[in-house]
């Protein structure tokens, strides 16, 4: 769909294209293997994966993409076409065995690459590899889950399609590779869906059972719009580890193992015990669980209006009481809010900058991405997208 004020996103096929003639440079022969994981953007459910609760996100068009082939020797070699990483671009690292174990490092974009091959289920041949991406970097919609799972699917690709490794097991590794390679204590929600999603779909993903329910989202009057405010705070970087703990803590006061068993009466019980600011984090990660599996329905039934109700509950909750917006996604979230036939908007992912995403009729969305960017202080990126398919390998003929 073209739509005026929209960034185009480049098809799988242009990026493979791109990655397949950076390959031949580098190394000097063709490509064998290819595979792509997908970006996701949240629909409602931020900051519960690690509270067990439920989380709703879609798997997103933007994709990263590795190609590559088995090499001779043991070392791995990866070349990075991303325009904002940390220098150097091109790394080479041992296929990890007991004399050469792996471990994380600079440049710190490799660290994901490392940390799967470090984490993959099966054995790790020597390879040569290109990534590309389409994800913006560092904006919330999962560039590094992408990149970890294109990674793992493209390691399977080098093995004729790897073990027999269920899609949970392949998101978990792709976790623990976030968890001990880049230090992010991240919850299942982006590796997750990364692998799982599917065209046309959300995911609702209930993180303490680790199950996902697909619902459709292929209504032709409905769109997902995500407007990248292209600011960073560099916050994220503590804050993310400080809230984890903080949610710990309040469930703990309240004798519960997680935040998921905890509900309103609960909290309100307990307040007396917990200080102003775990009460309202945990006020927020309970109503917004409750809110997560609320949209779920109202998707179901049709019911956009509610669920943009829901949307800007999130955000609100999320500015005030978990206090991760920032002034931009509040501005871009009052500017869609005020613009024709919009449901609902939110920030989405961790905070602090990035995107938000919005809800509205596809009719409205012209006019809606112009009143945002006359509105907005500053310059927004925004993307139109359909709910799109998870990692898959790529057939590179
Ligand atoms: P997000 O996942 O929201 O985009 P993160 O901070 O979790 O933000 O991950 C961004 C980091 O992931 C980048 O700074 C970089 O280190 C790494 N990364 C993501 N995509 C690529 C890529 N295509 N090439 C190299 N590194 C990447
Ligand atoms: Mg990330």
């Amino acid at each position: 769909m073209e739509v005026v004020g929209s960034t185009k996103i480049p098809a799988v096929s242009e990026l493979v294209s791109k990655a397949k003639a950076a390959f031949v440079d580098k190394f000097g022969c063709e490509p064998q293997c290819a595979a792509y994981g997908p970006g996701r953007v949240n629909l409602i459910g931020e900051h519960t994966d690690y509270n067990e609760g439920f989380v709703f996100p879609m798997a997103l068009p933007q994709v990263t993409v590795v190609v590559g082939k088995k090499s001779e020797g043991n070392v791995c070699r990866v070349l990075t076409l991303a325009e904002s990483v940390d220098e150097p671009k091109y790394v080479e690292f041992p296929v990890p065995s007991a004399e050469t174990p792996l471990k994380p490092g600079s440049p710190k974009w490799a660290n994901y690459v490392k940390g799967v091959v470090a984490n993959y289920i099966g054995s790790v041949v020597p390879f040569d590899a290109v990534v590309v991406s389409s994800v913006p970097l560092g904006g919330g919609v999962s560039s590094s889950a992408s990149l970890e799972v294109a990674t793992y699917t493209f390691l399977d690709a080098l093995t004729n399609g790897g073990a027999d490794v269920s899609k949970k097991d392949k998101a978990l590794a792709c976790q623990k590779a976030e968890h001990e390679y880049a230090g992010m204590p991240c919850g299942i929600m982006d590796q997750f869906i990364s692998v799982m999603g599917q065209e046309g779909h959300a995911l609702l993903i209930d993180c303490r059972s680790m199950e996902g329910k697909l619902v459709p989202m292929n209504d032709p009057n409905v769109v997902v719009l995500v407007t990248n405010s292209n600011v960073k705070h560099e916050l994220t970087g503590s804050e993310y580890p400080t809230r984890k703990k903080q949610c710990e803590v309040a469930a703990k006061v309240m004798g519960k193992k997680s935040l998921r068993e905890a509900s309103m009466k609960d909290l309100e019980e307990f307040k007396e015990k917990l200080d102003d600011v775990m009460y309202r984090r945990a006020r927020h990660v309970i109503g917004e669980i409750i809110r997560t599996e609320e949209a779920a329905k109202c998707l179901e039934q049709g019911d956009y209006t509610r669920f943009g109700k829901l949307m800007v509950e999130s955000h609100n909750a999320l500015r005030d009481d978990y206090e991760v917006s920032c002034p931009e996604l509040d501005e871009l979230v009052v500017a869609a809010m005020e613009a024709e036939g919009v449901f609902g908007s939110r920030m989405t992912g961790g905070g602090f900058g990035g995107c938000t995403v919005t809800l509205l009729k596809k009719e409205a969305v012209e006019k809606a991405i112009q009143h945002i960017q006359k509105r907005y202080s500053q310059t927004a990126t925004f993307y139109v997208c359909p709910p799109a398919a998870g990692a898959a390998p790529l057939s590179l003929s």
